[in-house]
């Protein structure tokens, strides 16, 4: 039997000796910058809970949301697709509202759906906003492949009570009885004015129970966090610790988080049966100004696409499979993890569509690299950038909020985002021949979408 589970252990590096396929587990922020984490260049933030997480495993640097703004980035990181292909973004509208009708369409497939007929038992804790369920219960995520469900259907700040003075003074003031969150198990309204203080640890409370309950059987846990989204709320245990104030304490409170779940597979002794993937669904909402949070040395933020708009924290860890200390700087993004964790745990991706995800399981075992053309950067259902290698090339610019028109360039920016990660220095009239194959690259996948009719579309309330 020993001999067989070697032969085993040896033909599939990927399962565990017990041949069981991994855990997966997916943490991901909402709003949290390029540059909020220790381990990411952070002066005063602590995050050592998430630095010893990319200490043990492997930290990517050039890792990228497949969106600027919330929506749009789940949408494909839950289908491996640019949000593009199944009508989750808009160019006004850009994410859903609380008074949306429209989700993600049924024809999608999730991550979930191919990992539950695999036999694994799927849950989400957290933030969804691929549709409102009150408005259409089709779109609850129980209706998407999960079993298990506890959180809220939208952000945090799309459903201003009555007591809310004026958006603008609600956000500065960050007082918990502006906001309407409505807290769900499943179906089941549990508040309607969720206690924002105490989400983060009462998400918490679930994800390990999730972990604990489903220990004996194969489990995917979707852990999108309300935080650190504005508005900012941290426990009593939190609030007022951070240098760096109110943002400060709500991302050392998700640090928190993030060591009680490694913890507990730790102690489970699930640890090297579990990959954990941490990331953001977009950078920092630098409007916001000290409520926001900071995209490092990049350029810009949410809702741009520029560096500091897409590319995000991207932590891998697999005691015993993925080498600690490691630093990936290849491209890989949102995308690729439904593709790589479909393969993980024996599914195999949609044939019938195209799927934008590339399997980074080499990156991820260091035993190979992953060929990849361009990587794009939409901008609701405009394609305004494409990076190829270490060069980007932005066709359209605009600042991320601000009044300002979109700029189309006859001759794009271009920018070798390798040496240039700020984006501060056009190189485009030195690379002609640069930008004519980024352009050939970006024809080449124009030419693979079928654009897919927004579902946004109708969501006509401000917030
Ligand atoms: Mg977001």
């Amino acid at each position: 039997m020993k001999h067989l589970l070697f032969i085993l252990s040896a033909l599939c590096p990927l399962l565990s000796a017990s041949g069981a396929p991994p855990n997966i587990v997916i943490i991901y922020a909402d709003d949290l910058g390029y540059g909020d984490l220790g381990c990411y260049g952070h002066p005063t933030i602590r995050t050592p809970n998430i630095d010893r997480m990319a200490a043990e495993g492997m930290r990517f640097t050039q890792f990228y949301s497949a969106a600027e703004v919330c929506t749009p980035s789940r949408a494909a990181l839950l289908t491996g697709r640019y949000p593009i292909r199944n009508g989750m973004c808009h160019d006004q509208f850009r994410v859903l509202r609380r008074v949306s009708t429209g989700g993600l369409p049924h024809e999608e497939v999730t991550l979930a759906e191919l990992l539950k007929e695999k036999g694994y038992t799927t849950g989400i804790v957290g933030k969804w906003h691929l549709g409102v369920w009150s408005n259409d219960p089709k779109h609850h995520p129980m209706q998407h492949g999960f079993d298990v469900h506890f959180g809220l259907p939208h952000s945090n700040d799309m459903d201003p009570s009555a007591d809310n003075p004026k958006l603008a003074n609600a956000l500065a003031d960050q007082k918990a009885e502006y906001w309407n969150a409505p807290l769900y198990r499943g179906m089941e309204l549990v508040e309607k004015q969720a206690d924002q203080t105490t989400l983060t640890r009462r998400y918490t409370e679930e994800a390990v129970k999730f972990i604990t309950t489903n220990k004996a059987r194969p489990f995917f846990l979707y852990f999108p966090h309300t935080f650190p989204h504005t508005p900012l709320f941290a426990s009593k245990d939190f609030k007022g610790r951070s240098p760096r104030g109110l943002y400060g304490d709500v991302v050392e409170e998700l640090d928190w988080s993030v060591g009680r779940v490694l913890d507990t597979l730790r102690e489970t002794g699930l640890a090297e049966n579990t990959v954990v993937f941490f990331s953001s669904d977009n950078g920092p909402w630098l409007l916001m100004g000290e409520t926001g949070g900071s995209a490092g040395l990049l350029r810009e933020g949410k809702g741009s696409t520029w560096e500091g708009g897409m590319r995000v924290p991207g932590i891998a860890w697999w005691p015993g499979k993925i080498q600690s200390w490691s630093v990936c700087q290849d491209v890989a993004c949102t995308m690729d993890l439904f593709t790589t964790f479909a393969k993980l745990g024996g599914a195999q991706v949609p044939q019938d569509r195209e799927i934008d995800g590339k399997d980074i399981t080499p990156l991820l075992l260091g035993s190979g690299k992953v060929e990849r053309d361009v990587f794009c950067y939409y901008r609701g259902q405009q394609l305004y950038a494409a990076r190829l290698g270490p060069w980007k090339a932005h066709f359209i610019t605009r600042s991320s909020y601000g009044p300002d028109k979109p700029v189309a360039h006859e001759v794009p920016e271009l920018y070798n985002v390798d040496e240039d990660p700020s984006e501060a220095r056009n190189v485009a009239d030195k690379n002609p021949e640069v930008i004519a194959q980024i352009k050939a690259s970006v024809e080449k996948h124009r030419a693979s979408v079928k654009e897919a009719p927004s579902q946004l579309v109708g969501s006509m309330e401000a917030r």
